[in-house]
């Protein structure tokens, strides 16, 4: 009997370690939702309204708020349906397809030069002569060092001017590396620590149209890039399953190898 209980409790412990999480490696990718939380110029920003917060009468405290805001403020995912017609609405992306291996393509040294930087297929290139060829089914994380300037609406966007998009600057990703992440490297989805997949300058946002067209999932305004391995890492990217949503808040996280 104490030979079986004490193999049923060794079996217990290995069960649990086997599952275990440590805690030092998860790496949280995401922004707080507040009202002054960076959002596009022409997106109505997350509002928090107070239902109650206080004593109840009956002694106890109670706090409830509603809120509102557009689906693309702060951490957000761009759902497929965003730029085409027919994709992946916010709740039809499957789990699957926003969890998976991290690659970190670090442009930091393009963009201090140019802020309107456009990834391309030779940096994709580049980080494969370093870490060997894209994982299939990746999830591509461009890392721009625009993290620096989350909360400088100027620095951040370009411009500060509420309702103005024509003088927006930060990098982005070209046709030609959208392109290529879907057609060569069967990727699963992209991120970015920008506003936007799409460079400030851009018009026609093609970028978004070449992965919502394939159905690739999209995060933007993804924090804290820095703390990320160029390879090795697991991001699971969690959106609110907003039905027949274009996007929508995003909790996205990382555990480090
Ligand atoms: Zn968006």
């Amino acid at each position: 009997m104490r030979t079986f209980l004490t193999i049923v409790f060794s079996l217990v412990l290995f069960v649990s370690a086997a599952n275990a999480i440590d805690e030092k490696k998860l790496v949280d990718m995401t922004y707080a939702f507040a009202s002054d939380t960076l959002h596009w110029p022409t997106a109505k920003p997350f509002q928090l309204d107070k239902v109650n917060e206080g004593r109840t009468p009956q002694g106890f405290w109670y706090s409830s708020y509603n809120y509102s805001g557009s689906e693309h403020v702060g951490t957000h995912l761009d759902a497929p349906f965003h730029f085409a017609e027919g994709r992946w609405t916010t709740e039809q992306i499957p789990l699957g397809k926003t969890i998976g291996p991290a690659v970190v393509i670090d442009v930091r040294r393009k963009t201090e030069i140019e802020r309107d930087y456009l990834l391309t297929v030779n940096d994709i290139h580049s980080w494969e002569k370093r870490y060997g060829r894209l994982p299939k089914g990746g999830i591509v994380l461009m890392y721009t060092g625009w993290g620096r300037y989350w909360g400088d609406r100027k620095r951040y966007l370009g411009t500060d001017e509420p309702g103005n998009v024509s003088d927006l600057h930060f990098p982005g990703f070209s046709k030609e590396a959208a392109e290529f992440l879907i057609k060569q490297r069967s990727i699963k989805a992209v991120g970015i620590d920008t506003p936007s997949i799409d460079h400030g300058p851009s018009r026609d946002f093609l970028a978004h149209q070449i992965f919502g067209a394939a159905n690739v999932p999209i995060f933007e305004n993804v924090a804290s890039l820095e703390k990320l391995p160029a390879k090795g890492a697991t991001v699971f990217a969690i959106p609110m399953k907003i039905k027949g949503g274009s996007g929508a808040p995003l909790r996205i996280f990382a555990l480090l190898p």
